[in-house]
């Protein structure tokens, strides 16, 4: 019988176990955690977006690191197919916004216990509270997995032969979910190279003093655009927050994952257009329709109509304009930095936030040292990775789980047939 030993009882381990978990196999999944699946307890603000209902481009798009390496692993267990396992497995799902998919009970427990449930039904043996230490090779083949289980109080260390191992370690984000990047050491030990790695999907630094008054602000329908030494990087459209020490919400995390690696050369000049479905001169006339409505009010009594409280002050002191001046004094050139500053909102950013706060890592196992139609080792055979350990990374909208089921599936499919 074969033995297939998965290390890391996360998305992609489960998923794996699930698939590998066939009459002729014994699979075993070590999990260092007392339970499975703590990060997933936390995706999607605890509702778990399991993955995206979106066609195969759009799947590939959302992709931002190495998409070309998924090819084989999506198409061998897409979205549709995720939510099949999961419908089969009694969770009923929900389509939200953006093909976002959910369990109808917003309860991201529920896709762990329909994982659980399935595991066993599937006679996988899972230990819990069991570390894996190194992996065990022979002749350039993996041969099985030292491990440490706690028990009682009593550190117990044991071999688990293995035929295959699957590496779901997972990265370096939220390290107190268990991914505290085991498996980049694994890998280099087996002499395979890691890409460097960095956090993403994070909230971003901003250098300009007025951001800590902009704190708990919230913006819908905003433009965002990029740059460093005035080249474009990044520009999209949605909604983001301000923290206190810089920005954040799902438009941010998006950036972050395509602009933060440039952040190793210098700041990113960020720009927000607050109105992008007015053009300027659009703006210009509906402030001149306020402006008019109120000749003689002061402008720190009009402006509140045009911008969110917290923002008016801002707005008023970098337009340069006093805010106890009255509407009828109001210059042209006045009005036009007002609508210039809406327009083309301006602020600096810094850094971003650490793995403590970051959705993903980006970086991992180099992907051409990966076979991608098995997601097995090109050096040393039995071994395979899956999940967030690897180079692959996403945007938000329940890609990055998606790219664990797939590559979980992909590598214990394999692990069958070899
Ligand atoms: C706050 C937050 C919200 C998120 N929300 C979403 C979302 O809604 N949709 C989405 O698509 N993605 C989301 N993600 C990303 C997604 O959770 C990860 O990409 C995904 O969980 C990666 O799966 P994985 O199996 O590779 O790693 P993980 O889920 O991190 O699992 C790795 C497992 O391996 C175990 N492990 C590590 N080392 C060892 C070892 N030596 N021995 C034994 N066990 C070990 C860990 O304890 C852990 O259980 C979110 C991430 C965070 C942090």
């Amino acid at each position: 019988m074969k033995k297939i030993v998965i290390i890391g009882g996360g998305a992609a381990g489960m998923m794996a176990a699930a698939f590998a978990a066939r009459e002729d196999a014994q699979v075993t999944v070590l999990e260092k955690n007392e339970k499975a699946g703590k990060k997933i307890y936390i995706t999607g603000k605890g509702r778990c977006n399991v993955t995206n209902d979106c066609s195969d481009d759009q799947f590939f798009r959302s992709v931002v690191t190495n998409p070309r390496f998924l090819y084989s692993a999506y198409y061998g267990f897409p979205s549709q197919s995720v939510m099949e396992f999961f419908e089969e497995a009694g969770v009923r799902l929900k389509t939200e916004r953006g093909n976002r998919v959910f369990p109808v009970s917003d309860h991201a427990s529920d896709i762990i216990r329909a994982l659980e449930r399935v595991l066993r039904d599937r006679h996988v043996r899972f230990c819990l509270n069991t570390e894996a230490k190194n992996i065990v090779t022979k002749d350039g083949h993996v041969s099985g997995v030292t491990a440490e289980t706690k028990q009682n109080g009593r550190t117990v260390r044991e071999t688990y032969d293995a035929d295959a191992v699957i590496v779901c370690t997972g990265g370096l984000s939220y390290p107190s979910t268990g991914s505290t990047g085991d498996g980049y050491r694994f890998a280099r030990e087996a002499g395979h190279t890691v890409r460097e790695l960095s956090p993403s999907l994070t909230a971003m630094y901003v250098s300009e003093d007025y951001i800590k008054e902009l704190k708990g602000l919230s913006l819908r329908n905003v433009a965002l655009t990029i740059r460093q030494n005035k080249k474009e990087l990044y520009s999209d459209f949605g909604e983001m927050l301000f923290t206190g020490e810089g920005v954040s919400g799902p438009l941010i995390l998006s950036a972050s994952a395509r602009t933060g690696a440039f952040l190793k050369k210098g700041v990113l000049e960020c720009e927000i257009d607050l109105k992008p479905a007015l053009s300027q001169e659009q703006l210009d006339s509906r402030i001149l329709r306020e402006f008019e409505q109120a000749p003689n009010r002061q402008l720190k009594n009009v402006i509140g109509v045009l911008y969110p409280s917290s923002l008016t002050p801002v707005i008023m002191r970098l337009s340069g304009i006093m805010p106890d001046k009255k509407i009828c004094n109001i210059t042209k050139e006045e009005r036009t930095a007002l609508s210039d500053i809406t327009k083309h909102f301006r602020f600096t950013i810094t850094g971003t936030a650490g793995y403590n706060e970051a959705v993903v890592t980006k970086g991992g196992v180099h992907v051409k040292e990966i076979n991608p139609s098995t997601m097995e080792s090109k050096l040393i055979r039995g071994l395979y990775f899956a999940g967030e350990v690897l180079d692959v990374d996403a945007v938000t909208g329940g890609y990055n789980l998606q790219i664990a089921w797939c590559t979980g599936h992909q590598a214990a499919m394999a692990c069958l047939a070899e």
